[in-house]
């Protein structure tokens, strides 16, 4: 792999970004140069990795336009308006003769536009998936679950089984709120077709944990997967952090016992009203369990009076608790005070916690969560389902099952043995580990020829 280059390029979104930066990391390590073209929107700093050579590329967003607002209008939209900028920018690295030799491109499967740019220059295309497999099955799955009459969803049928999405209820479809419905299946078909074109597909995933869905894609889609997860425990610490985070979350776990804190955090995207982040706020306080919790700028759209209602809230809780705008959550996840994690399912915050043998709260707010939750709760058993209206009563009970109750200890015993079987992955002769030496091996043997 001397001397060959692989270009990738990141859905500009924290959960994509991540994963994606970690595998560039990793393939670096593996001995190839590395390329990134971001957009100028939600875009990393160059400096914090001065072994990539980064390209930037416009993306003109309007006033109007919000991420959090409307992901579907948002992801259709970067196909539409990256495709020039990104087509040039891709065919200047191609030609620059200081560059070596082009073995692939790497995309996110979001960005299917970029299959017919790698097309169009002969290079190879892999697809890096930043979610679950059973929630990316779920997701392709809806124009089916459409023609089966489950969509539109039935507020009286919320509760009842998919068979065909086993364990999934009809209240995890992923049906995310959007201006116009159809631009879902306009997004999922061109996805699917995407990922079908390319040449492979790399999964954040590993096979202990979703073996039968891995079978089941594989013979679906019929292209070579690797499954390498988890990409962030390759990797030396590093941040593509979009907002800085907080590092007093560490010293104030410092000083709190061993496995007695609740970290709370609902990732980048997922917004709560004002009505839920008071209930949480008061099941926090009322559990009297030590916690810290991730409010960033955002998470409760147009509230005015969060930061005296916050202000109260860490009065009631004194030393117990802390509120950061953004934490370094992986860090946070490995302190030894950190007992639990509330989460809203986001795949990288549960593979993290994963990782960490850390049994979650989920309390999914939109899209794969709802999917990757249903797994957590009622597959791996690692964690409890905050199924219903958010209230302090119910939170200040889940937060009790989890850190001292007999049901806690249970699913802190069963993550114990997925975290020892994700770290048996990772080691020469594990499977991802060999997943991740036939990656590089096709890279540089199939792709680049
Ligand atoms: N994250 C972080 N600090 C925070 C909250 C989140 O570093 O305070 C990171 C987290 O470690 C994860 C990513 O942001 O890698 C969120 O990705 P996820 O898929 O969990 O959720 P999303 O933001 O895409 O909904």
């Amino acid at each position: 792999m001397k001397g060959l280059r692989v270009i990738l390029f990141p859905v500009p979104l924290q959960g994509h970004i991540n994963p994606l930066i970690q595998l560039a990391d990793i393939l670096y390590y593996w001995g190839f140069l590395i390329s990134i073209v971001q957009t100028d929107f939600n875009s990393i700093n160059p400096s914090t990795y001065p072994h990539s050579d980064f390209h930037s590329i416009p993306l003109s967003l309007s006033e109007t336009d919000s991420v959090t607002g409307d992901v579907i209008a948002f992801v259709l939209k970067l196909n539409s308006c990256c495709t020039i900028p990104f087509r040039e920018c891709f065919s200047s690295i191609l030609s620059d003769p200081s560059k070596s030799r082009v073995a692939c491109l790497i995309t996110d499967a979001v960005l299917y536009f970029t299959q017919a740019v790698a097309d169009e220059f002969n290079i190879r295309r892999l697809a890096l998936r930043t979610s679950s497999i059973c929630s990316f099955l779920a997701f392709a799955a809806l124009p089916l679950l459409r023609e089966k009459c489950y969509i539109p969803l039935q507020e009286s049928q919320l509760e009842e089984p998919i068979p065909e999405l086993a364990p999934c209820k009809i209240k995890d479809i992923h049906m995310i709120k959007t201006g116009n419905p159809d631009d879902i299946f306009r997004f999922i078909t061109s996805m699917v077709r995407g990922t079908k074109a390319s040449s492979g597909v790399i999964w954040n995933t590993f096979e202990d944990l979703e073996r039968t869905k891995l079978a089941e894609f594989s013979q679906e889609f019929q292209v070579p997967v690797f499954p390498i997860v988890p990409f962030h425990k390759y990797c030396p610490a590093f941040s593509s952090s979009l907002l800085e985070p907080d590092e007093s979350s560490l010293s104030w776990l410092d000083k709190q016992a061993t496995n007695s804190v609740i970290c709370v955090s609902f990732g980048s995207l997922a917004v709560i009203n004002e009505k839920e982040f008071r209930e949480i706020g008061w099941g926090l306080v009322n559990s009297k369990q030590p916690f810290l919790w991730v409010v960033h700028p955002g998470l409760v759209p147009g509230a005015q009076r969060l930061d005296p209602l916050l202000e109260g809230f860490l009065q009631m809780a004194g030393e117990r608790g802390r509120v950061v705008k953004w934490a370094p959550q992986q860090a946070v996840l490995a302190h030894r005070a950190t007992g639990g994690f509330w989460t809203h399912g986001g795949w990288n915050s549960t593979l993290e916690s994963i990782c960490e043998g850390l049994a979650m709260i989920c309390q999914p707010v939109f899209g794969d969560q709802r999917v990757n939750t249903r797994y957590v709760s009622d597959v791996w058993r690692v964690g409890i389902h905050l199924e219903n209206r958010i209230e302090r009563g119910e939170i200040e009970r889940a937060i009790r099952r989890l850190m001292a109750g007999e049901e806690g200890e249970e699913m802190r015993g069963r993550i114990w043995s997925l975290k020892e079987k994700g770290e048996a992955c990772l080691r020469p002769g594990g499977v991802s580990y060999k997943s991740l030496e036939r990656l590089a091996s096709y890279i540089s043997e199939v792709l680049s020829n």
